[in-house]
């Protein structure tokens, strides 16, 4: 198979990995979520030393999965700190006001960004009708990556950011407004 390898061959930054921070008194902070963080981070560290371009692409197809189930995750938990006022009773509005899509594009934009990265190379991967990888852009799920664990490294301990959520209507209920009026 004739393969261009050019977009694997670069060395991600390094991640400052900390895994476990002080808390109040004696507790002890460990980033969550750990599972997905260690796979992550061990698959972005393993990427340099791929023998060749399938190793790497397996690490870059792994990074991919386990940032966006960590990146899923954290937007979850800064979900559940949402005081909803008033509650919205339908279950695709609140998706379409503090879904987790909105949270991370509203409140976390270049992340949002470079998770297309990671779904497009998840997706171009997972259909076996798909030959080749040079249009695949894989320093961006390296991005992707250091992105979430290392620039937004607060979010590993528990730090949500203030945002607001304006009341948004899924299409359904749209719809039924303006038959209404
Ligand atoms: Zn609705």
């Amino acid at each position: 198979m004739d393969v261009t390898t050019d977009n694997l061959s670069f060395s991600p930054r390094p991640i400052e990995a900390v895994g476990l921070r002080a808390g109040e008194g004696a507790a002890v902070l460990v980033a969550m979520p750990s599972i997905q963080r260690a796979t992550a981070l061990r698959a972005y560290n393993a990427f340099s030393s791929g023998r060749d371009w399938m190793e790497r692409l397996s690490s870059a197809y792994v990074v991919s999965l386990a940032t966006r189930s960590a990146d899923k995750y954290l937007m979850q938990q800064i979900q559940n700190c949402i005081v909803e006022d008033p509650a919205i009773s339908c279950k695709k509005c609140r998706e379409a006001t503090f879904g987790t899509n909105v949270i991370r594009s509203r409140l976390f934009p270049k992340l949002a960004a470079l998770r297309e990265h990671a779904n497009a190379l998840i997706h171009h991967l997972d259909n076996p009708k798909n030959r080749g990888i040079a249009e695949l852009n894989v320093q961006g799920v390296f991005d992707y990556c250091y992105h979430l664990f290392h620039e937004n490294a607060e979010l590993l301990f528990g730090w949500s950011p203030e945002g607001s959520f304006p009341h948004m209507k899924c299409k359904e209920c749209r719809a039924k407004n303006v038959e209404g009026q």
